[in-house]
């Protein structure tokens, strides 16, 4: 047997690598959106308008009323690890804002097309920068790559067009354009209930129609209501649930709101939110699932929104933007608790629907 020769071990392009990395944050442009709409809300817009294009692999657009970029800190807006919200490690443990790391805009700018124009509510005018691989680029070649001047509102508009327009392989797997829109406008209305004084809009680029447009100053069952139809509403029980123990680590309060024994649908529902950002936790949805053994029938599936807030020290949700699994401190102990009060809720309903009835 005779091995093949070594080929030589070679150091990648600085650009090839950052591409690489960029797509591990930014999967699809749903988790784009994620990104840029937590960017909004940590800019304490209340009003955010997205638009798309071919299921935002084209384009996608997000206008926010929040707080806007000061003109000086353009140039470094999409490096790595540029971040208005963390400065020194021990922040990190007390992070109430979604994004921290600064790397949510330096990917985009590695794998699409990204613009922005923002404006302050000091400044006179808005500017509007170009992005490539993380330094400001020219609009067109041969212009001037400083941020311009030009008309706009308070807040800040991003775009990113041609996203995996320099992964050809990434790209080709997200074709089914469709499927993209329909995951954008599931995290939209996921955000769209968890913040419901919030004003949200999604449609496609050259619809008059949205596709999804919330008011501003709702409430959670409104937002509810208004997003996943109205025969839920009569049906949904919601409830708090907390602890408080000497060690503030340990404590923590959450909300729920979830369906009754009348209300079947199809597929689980599962809206989870810790400490306010949207995450997945397959252990927590089939417990809360559980709960609903022997209430509904087989094959019916209720809807469970639950946002829970646990000190930020005793998670691990911000820890890498790609974890969307996350695990935080006594766990088990604190889905047993929620559990037993959906349970409770829903019996004490359904038995005082009895009562009502022989009454
Ligand atoms: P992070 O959110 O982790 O700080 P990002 O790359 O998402 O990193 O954003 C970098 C910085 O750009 C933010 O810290 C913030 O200062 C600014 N920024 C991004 N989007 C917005 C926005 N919509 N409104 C105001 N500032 C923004
Ligand atoms: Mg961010």
């Amino acid at each position: 047997y005779e091995p093949p020769a070594p080929a030589p071990i070679r150091r990648l392009q600085e650009s090839l690598i950052n591409r690489i990395a960029a797509g591990e944050i930014i999967h699809r442009p749903a988790s784009a959106l994620k990104e840029l709409l937590e960017n909004s809300l940590d800019a304490g817009a209340t009003s955010i308008r997205v638009t798309v294009k071919d299921g935002g692999l084209k384009l996608m657009q997000i206008q926010d009323n929040g707080c806007g970029i000061r003109q000086s800190d353009l140039p470094i807006l999409a490096e790595r690890f540029t971040t208005s919200k963390l400065s020194t490690f021990a922040d990190l443990s007390r992070l109430t804002t979604y994004g921290f790391r600064g790397e949510a805009l330096a990917s985009m700018s590695h794998v699409a097309h990204l613009s922005v124009v923002t404006k302050t509510r000091t400044s006179t005018c808005a500017y509007k920068a170009h992005y490539s691989d993380g330094k400001l680029a020219p609009a067109q070649p041969g212009q001037s790559e400083e941020p311009k001047p030009c008309a706009g509102n308070d807040g800040t508009t991003i775009t990113i067009e041609n996203l995996f327009f320099n992964t050809p392989t990434r790209l080709s797997a997200l074709r089914n354009t469709s499927e993209e829109y329909a995951r954008i406008l599931d995290v939209l209305t996921k955000y769209a209930i968890h913040n419901p004084k919030v004003s949200f809009t999604c449609k496609k680029a050259g619809s008059s129609s949205p596709d999804l447009n919330t008011p501003s100053a709702s409430t959670t069952r409104q937002a509810i209501k208004m997003l996943y139809g109205h025969t839920i509403e009569k049906d949904l029980l919601d409830t708090t649930v907390s602890e408080k123990t000497k060690d503030e680590e340990e404590s923590w309060s959450s909300e729920v709101y979830f369906t009754n024994a009348n209300y079947q649908a199809k597929k689980t529902v599962f809206l989870l939110f810790i400490n306010s950002r949207l995450v997945e936790s397959s252990r927590i949805k089939r417990a809360l699932e559980n709960v609903y053994t022997g209430i509904l029938p087989k094959g019916a599936s209720p809807f469970l929104y639950l946002s829970l807030k646990v000190d930020p020290r005793s998670v691990d949700v911000n820890v890498h933007p790609t974890k969307k699994e996350v695990h935080f401190l006594n766990e088990e102990s604190i889905t047993t608790r929620i559990c037993d009060a959906l349970q409770e809720k829903i019996a004490e309903k359904s038995h005082s629907r009895v009562f009502e009835y022989q009454a």
